[in-house]
């Protein structure tokens, strides 16, 4: 099954357990404002310039056994740093397919961890989550109107993909991308503590600060880079996580 990929990134060391392969997937529903990846966000393959002129095409089609045998190179690898491989994009549902075929391929083999917005819908969710050895759930924020103000879309299936991965056996880590004055309150981190507390299988929360450096690939894409929020702003941070027992880092 052919499906569409815009990055393989070796030695990744944030994307999961030990040293890890990264492939990112093209295409994503939702529109964050913050988004660090603007070349994964469209499903088509598009040209990225750069500012000396040079030209490249992002996005390649490749066969989900073709991948697999290519990941599979490194499964030694992957054993001895105690890694493996990580799929995000992108949303890597949005290609869920593809997707269950490649892990499938590797599973038991190598460690797979699948890095998702947990925008999809409950079947998708339960098959991928449910082959995979691990999940890295973005929780943005819980509050509706200010996830559709800032990402284009409800968060609402997040949230129930959330609570399913909560009552599920699945390993799972919460991601929350630190946005300053849209998600950055304590009441947004309690909220969330609100779901994730008592999870069996959570492993902890991440805590991923905003760069404003995301910004510089928008133009190469031929996009204009206009965040509702002030880049500049310092986010504040309350760890509500660790002083309830649940493993929290900064990355
Ligand atoms: S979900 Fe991730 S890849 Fe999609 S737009 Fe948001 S930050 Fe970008």
């Amino acid at each position: 099954m052919l499906g569409t990929i815009f990055s393989i990134e070796d030695f990744a060391v944030n994307d999961g357990p030990g040293v890890r392969t990264t492939v990112f997937l093209k295409g994503c529903p939702l529109r964050c404002q913050w988004c660090h990846n603007p070349e994964g966000m469209s499903f088509e393959k598009e040209w990225i310039e750069k500012k000396n002129g040079e030209r490249s095409l992002c996005g390649e089609d490749i066969d989900s056994a073709d991948l697999a045998e290519m990941l599979l190179r490194d499964e030694k690898i992957f054993r001895l740093n105690e890694g493996g491989v990580t799929f995000s994009g992108g949303e890597p549902l949005a290609q869920s397919e593809f997707l269950f075929d490649v892990i499938s391929s590797l599973k038991g083999r190598v460690h797979c961890a699948v890095e998702t917005s947990g925008y999809a819908s409950a079947g998708v969710f339960e098959k991928i989550a449910g082959i995979s050895d691990l999940i890295l759930i973005d929780c943005k924020t819980t509050d509706p109107e200010t996830h559709k103000k800032y990402t284009g879309f409800d968060n609402g299936p997040i949230l129930e993909n959330l609570k399913r991965l909560c009552a599920s056996e699945n390993k799972f880590i919460v991601r929350v991308p630190l946005i300053p004055s849209v998600n950055d309150s304590r009441e947004n981190m309690l909220a969330l503590l609100g779901i994730i507390r008592g999870a069996k299988s959570l492993l902890g929360v991440e805590i991923l600060p905003y760069h404003k450096t995301a910004g510089a690939k928008y133009c190469m894409l031929g996009k204009t880079y206009f965040p509702d929020f002030d880049v500049n702003a310092k986010p504040n941070f309350t760890d509500v996580f660790s002083e309830n027992n649940i493993n929290c880092t900064v990355l």
